[in-house]
Parts: structure tokens; sequence; C-alpha cells
């Protein structure tokens, strides 16, 4: 018989009562330490006294008016937010796959406003992923995802990682867009280059294509600043986020220049709980924490003990681990055994990950997470992998 909750996730046996920091807690007692963020999403941790602080002042207050009148703290984020980035403007909603949504629709509808509204194709990458509607499947191309549920939505092109053969070939008269992660989330941790993701703004400039980043996983200070292009001295035209920008409320946003925004005139877009009340009190403190003086550079100084700590576990256990992925506390570990196997030997050792694409275990920790808890999750990590180093041994024998 089919459980209340639709099957749709294999989900662990685990089930958490609270939370505080990096901690998460079971009705038993039992702690563990959380290094999967709800996938990226507290990067403030469980229950930071802030944000609770911020949410339930705002419950007392006032929950939801709808995007029929004026919502002054979503003025604030918004403008926060322009300040804090290449944007112009910033629209509200609760999702990355709905941010994706918009910012294709306007991608297709700013070329469609200036006469051309033959150019709807986005080109995206193999490898990549966008979300679960209809649109951002077809965007992220991912047969896995797209199988079973008719026809593809039309206007999406995918070319490989890197092939810029494939990706001059791919832009024609009716391209619109070029989309694409930073860093892949889903697809394994690969990083765009610096160098590649100038070369990809460049060729946006000489074909009038607009360049829109998907920061829904590298946004929000996961690499060591606000976005993971700026480390490139990029910006792009249009960025959706989400996740990190809600601490663990549902909330995503849509950034654009001007000229991209601008063809957001009333009744063409729109959404009927992205940045209500509760969201924008949720965003605005979180911003007040990423933002604070120190903050980034504290995530930045992090990475890099974690990075140099992961680097000297790959090594001493080639038959677990592979290669150290990501960026920042964007990172993870390519694994030469199932990555599932190992996710499941780490949860047993006190110790959430989440697996990705090719392979990959993310290990992406709330952004507060202490030198401390770094190190603790690298034994859980050591220990994990000789338990299955020690089970090869005997598997071996047997
Ligand atoms: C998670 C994710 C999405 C989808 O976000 P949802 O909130 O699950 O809709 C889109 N793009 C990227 C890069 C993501 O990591």
């Amino acid at each position: 018989m089919i459980t209340p909750l639709m099957p749709n996730y294999a989900r662990s046996e685990l089930a958490f009562e609270r939370g505080e920091g990096c901690w998460l807690v079971t009705a038993g007692g039992r702690r563990v330490l959380d290094f999967g963020s709800g996938i990226a999403v507290n990067v403030l941790g469980h229950a930071h006294p802030h944000l609770v602080e911020a949410l339930t002042e705002q419950a007392k207050k006032l929950w939801h008016v709808s995007n029929l009148h004026q919502i002054p703290d979503g003025e604030r984020l918004a403008r926060r937010l322009v300040e804090a980035t290449f944007a112009d403007s910033v629209m509200f909603c609760n999702s990355g796959a709905e941010a994706n949504e918009g910012a294709i629709k306007m991608a297709r509808k700013y070329h469609a406003s200036r006469g051309e509204p033959n150019r709807f194709r986005v080109i995206t990458f193999e490898g990549a992923f966008h979300g679960r509607t209809l649109a951002t499947i077809a965007a992220g191309g991912q047969k896995k995802y797209l199988e079973g549920f008719g026809p593809k939505v039309e206007g999406f092109d995918q070319v490989p990682f890197g092939d810029h053969d494939a990706l001059k070939a791919a832009i024609g008269p009716d391209t619109a867009a070029l989309m694409i992660e930073p860093i892949q989330g889903e697809g394994g941790l690969r990083v765009v280059p610096n160098e590649e993701l100038r070369y990809l703004r460049e060729l946006c400039d000489q074909h009038g294509l607009l360049l829109i980043l998907d920061e829904v996983q590298s946004g929000m200070g996961r690499t060591g600043k606000l976005f993971a292009h700026e480390w490139a001295g990029i910006t792009p035209d249009i960025m959706s986020i989400a996740k990190g920008i809600g601490g663990g409320f549902p909330l995503g946003a849509v950034l654009a220049v001007e000229k991209c925004a601008a063809v957001f005139t009333p009744g063409t877009h729109g959404t009927t709980f992205g940045g209500n009340p509760l969201g924008m009190a949720v965003g605005n403190a979180v911003l007040d924490v990423v933002l604070a003086p120190g903050f980034l550079e504290n995530v930045q100084r992090v990475s890099l003990v974690f990075k140099q700590k992961l680097a000297g576990l790959i090594d001493g256990h080639p038959k677990v681990f592979e290669e150290v992925r990501g960026f920042g506390l964007l990172t993870g570990i390519k694994c030469a055994l199932p990555n599932g196997d190992v996710t499941n030997a780490l949860r047993d050792e006190g110790l959430l990950v989440v697996p990705a694409g090719d392979n990959v275990i993310r290990l992406i920790p709330p952004l507060i997470v202490s030198e401390e808890e770094i190190g603790l999750a690298v034994d859980k990590l050591e220990k994990a992998a000789r338990l299955i180093e020690a089970s090869l041994v005997k598997g071996a024998a047997e």
C-alpha cells in the first residue's frame, strides 16, 4: 500500500527533532554533524538566534499580504541585494526552480520586446541542474529527470562542458541566452574556471546573448564571496538565487540588470507567495549576518583549512576517495566506491553529507562551521574510510 507521503524520495531512517548550529538532534537524543545543510540551504546552521528572532517577531505581526500591496521589508531586501551585487532590480519567489523559470522567461521576453521573438533558445551545459519544473528539466537536459514526462520543453540546446567549438556551433539566430552554474552542484561539484566564465561573458557580448548564472547553490557566501562569479571578475545579466538566501525558509529571487528587469512590466510575470513578509524578514536577517564585516573572509579561511585536511585524507585512503572537488564550502570528494555506500557509512559515524552526480559526496556545512567542527568531520571521514577499507579486505579474503 502506498505511504501517505508520496514515495518520490529514498529517505534515511533519521528523523530530527531540533538543531543547533551545525548539529542536528534526533528525538532519541542522537547528535549528528550536519555537513549537508539541508542541501546547501542552512547557511547559518540550525536555530540561529538572529533568524529565530526575525521570523518569530514577524510571525506575531504579519505573514502574507500578496504582491498587490507594498512590502517595505521586500523593498529593503531588494535594495540591499542591488547594493551588494551587479543587479539593478530583484524579484522574489519561492524556490530555485521558480527563480530559473523567471530568469528564462525574462531572457525570452527581453529579446521579444526588442522585436526578436524568435530568439527564445537557451544554451545550457552537460551535467547542469536547474530544477524540476518542466522547463528546468529541459534546461538541465538530464535524461533521468526527463524520462516519462512527455515532450521536452522546446528551446534548450545543451553542449558539453568546456567544448568551445560545440558551443559556438550551438549559437544561432534564435539563441537568447547562455545559462550556467558557476559551480555545478548536483552535477558533481565541477567548477567552471574563471577564464572560462570570462570567455562565456565575452561570447555573450559578441553575439548579443544574455548571460544567466544559476547561483542557487553556489551563492549566498558559500564560496567565500557573496556570489561565486565574483571570483572571475565578471557579471551576468540575470542571476537566479534561492537555497541559502532564506537560511531554511523557502525563498528565491531573480536578480537582473535594468535592461532585462525592465521587461517584467505589471502583469507579465508573478507569484502569490514570493516575497511575503515572513520570507523578507528572514532574508534580511540572513543578509545581516552574511554581510557583516569578516563573515565571508572567515568562510574563505575555514575553506582553506578544510581543503588542506581533505587533501591529506584522500592521500591516505585511495581505495575509498579519489579526489577533492568543488570550491570554498561548496566542496566534496569524488569517491572510488559508490557514493551512496560512503554516504551511509558516514551517517553511521554521525556525519551527514549529500551525494551528487559523478559519484561525488558533497561536504557543504553551514557557513558558520568552526575549525573544530571541520576537524571533527575529517575525523569521521577518516574513521569511515578505515571501516570501509577493513570490510574490503575482509570481502577479498572470503
Ligand atoms: C537546488 C538547485 C535548483 C533548484 O532549486 P529548488 O529550490 O529545488 O527548486 C536549481 N539550480 C541549482 C544550481 C540548484 O542547486
